[in-house]
């Protein structure tokens, strides 16, 4: 069965009841970022031929694109010229088992060089490509390639072995297990592969798809409940080259860093497409974090643009600045971060550091690329996100009368809102129409955060719309409140939630995670307490304040309020497919 039915356009969506949606965005248009792309050679658009074709067609295979950093620092590099010939076999292979347009392949893989190759070999076939995090159980895999009807899973030997092959004779749409390691004896029903790759010819004549064929399914973050699953298509490649040149930064000889797993949306827009197809090298490193090992990779590569997260930067905040004087850093030019707000301490900190700020940007898996940008050209304002870039329309909404209405007043809190119109923005919620309508309304697509917008422009995080609190009347987001904490020297991490009170509605209730080597006690929290109410006023500053080692995360890095509260009021857990640190 073919996904194509359940495509739906957001703009046509949007417009349903639509009074006033004439605005255009003058100065820059998406045509004009399609025209910097080539298209295929007899019509059509696919993301690889972008990513990596043209740059061979006009004359730059030698390049390096990828250069692959093993876990044992053993080096592989692959040039845009090594990359089409894989990627022509991958897809050869792919047509030998007869896959292709409208079928799905998954990927179960570290950030191995057969994971790039896979993915973009897939979409040179036409197929759909869906990678899925390779630190996933069972569980988490098998719910995702159940919802997406899976066709083909690429994976290695270990993996199948312990998280597929006891249940994949359930999965009736998956036809076949292409073992990436598998040599010679395979488990039953897989192939190995190297032997297929071995017998498959350097040229493709790639599938001719069209801008709306499905591309990439993405599963969002579960933070805030059951992953979703985008449904994004090849037109988004027209996103992913302009923004990463208007918020990263990308120009051609950039040595490229973007530390997101492909697993998660960062790791295949910013992490494959973007900085191939503004012919960047990109560097591939398949180790988890380790502060020294990244700042000498970041040496020794000469790394330009950084692409990372918070959770990132504040453990590196936790090891300190000395470590950063003991390498040369002089190569890094641009550094960006995405994935949770970041709090002004880090970015005052990565100046201080580094000579250079932290570029705050703000995007989701909903709308496939950087939507809003502490951009290049601009300063940077520690704690914004940024401004809308050219393209985008930003605004924050209220509900007034049953219908959305912008806020225009500066700096008042409404839900962070975008017209739909750019071509990364998903086409659906894979078999969850309901979920997706429900995400637009009056014109606009709602995105789930709360925001403000100072008066030149600036947006500002506040919350995400579940996890605000309501307090003696005040609406607090946690963002601030954790800010105000993490300014505190002792603070390495903060999450803060509202927890019911007969007199308030709400309190605030905050979990503090120590830096290395301070102790916790009464006298401390007191000073937390103290110094939370004389930064906020004792309105907004917690009532409570609790240690933890460790805060509950997402795999991507994002603190699961959700999964404090309920635990706090002993609610039910909800979906934790994606919990990977535990509380504790
Ligand atoms: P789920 O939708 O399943 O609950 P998720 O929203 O965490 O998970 P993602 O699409 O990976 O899944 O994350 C997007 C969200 O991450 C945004 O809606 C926002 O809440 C948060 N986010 C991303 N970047 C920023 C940023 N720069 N500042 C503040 N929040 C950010
Ligand atoms: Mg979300």
């Amino acid at each position: 069965m073919s996904w194509d039915s359940i495509l739906k356009r957001p703009e046509e969506i949007a417009r349903a009841n639509l009074r006033d949606y004439d605005r255009e965005v003058t100065d820059f248009s998406w045509d004009q970022a399609r025209s910097l792309l080539d298209g295929l050679p007899d019509g059509g658009l696919n993301i690889t031929y972008e990513a990596v074709d043209r740059h061979v067609s006009h004359g730059r295979g030698d390049k390096i694109a990828l250069r692959w950093i093993s876990q044992e620092n053993r080096i592989r590099a692959l040039t845009y010229s090594d990359l089409q010939k894989l990627t022509n076999k991958f897809a050869n292979v792919l047509r030998s088992l007869n896959f292709g347009k409208g079928d799905r392949v998954y990927c179960l893989l570290g950030r191995v060089p057969d994971l790039y190759i896979a993915a973009l070999g897939s979409l040179k076939a036409g197929a759909a490509f869906c990678p899925l995090f390779s630190a996933f159980g069972p569980e988490p895999i098998k719910a995702r390639m159940s919802i997406g009807e899976a066709n083909l899973l690429i994976t290695t030997e270990r993996f199948y072995r312990r998280k597929l092959a006891s249940w994949r004779n359930e999965l009736g749409s998956l036809r076949h297990v292409v073992l990436v390691d598998g040599e010679d004896t395979l488990p039953d029903g897989t192939f190995g592969l190297a032997a297929l790759m071995d017998g498959a010819s350097e040229t493709f004549n790639i599938e001719r798809t069209a801008p709306e064929d499905i591309a990439l399914l993405h599963f969002t973050s579960g933070t805030t409940g059951r992953p979703k699953g985008a449904v994004h298509v090849h037109a988004a490649v027209i996103a992913h080259h302009i923004t990463g040149q208007f918020a990263l930064d990308l120009h051609p000889d950039d040595i490229f860093w973007c530390t997101a797993d492909p697993g998660w949306v960062t790791g295949t827009s910013y992490g494959i497409i973007s900085p191939l197809t503004n012919g960047t090298t990109m560097i591939v490193d398949q180790a988890e974090f380790d502060a020294e090992r990244w700042y000498r990779i970041l040496q020794d590569h000469k790394v330009t643009v950084w692409y990372t997260a918070p959770t990132a930067i504040r453990m590196l905040m936790k090891v300190g600045s000395d470590i950063v004087r003991q390498f040369d850093l002089s190569h890094l030019r641009y550094m960006a971060s995405v994935g949770e707000p970041l709090n002004p301490e880090a970015v005052v900190w990565s100046a201080k550091t580094f000579g250079k700020p932290f570029h705050d940007n703000w995007w989701q898996t909903e709308t496939g690329g950087i939507m809003i940008s502490n951009y290049q050209a601009m300063e940077v304002r520690p704690g914004s996100m940024g401004k809308p870039l050219p393209g985008v329309e930003a605004g924050i909404v209220e509900r007034h009368d049953g219908q959305l209405r912008e806020i225009t007043a500066p700096s008042t809190v409404g839900e962070l809102a975008l017209r739909p119109g750019w071509p990364s923005m998903m086409r659906a919620y894979l078999h969850e129409e309901e979920r997706y309508r429900k995400c637009f309304a009056d014109g606009w697509y709602l995105s789930g955060d709360l925001a403000m917008r100072d008066a030149d422009g600036y947006y500002w995080f506040v919350g995400r719309a579940d996890d605000m609190i309501k307090s003696s009347g005040h609406l607090i987001g946690p963002f601030e409140v954790e800010s105000a904490l993490m300014e505190h020297p002792a603070v390495a991490e903060v999450a803060v939630i509202g927890i019911p009170d007969p007199v308030a509605g709400e309190i605030v209730k905050a979990f503090v995670a120590l830096k290395a080597g301070i102790a916790s006690s009464e006298e401390l929290r007191m000073e937390l307490l103290g110094h939370a109410r004389k930064r906020l006023g004792p309105a907004v500053a917690p009532k409570e304040v609790v240690f933890r080692q460790n805060l509950p995360k997402t795999r991507s890095g994002k603190i699961m309020r959700r999964l404090l509260k309920a635990r706090e009021l002993g609610l039910p857990e909800g979906d934790i497919s994606t919990l990977e640190s535990e509380e504790r």
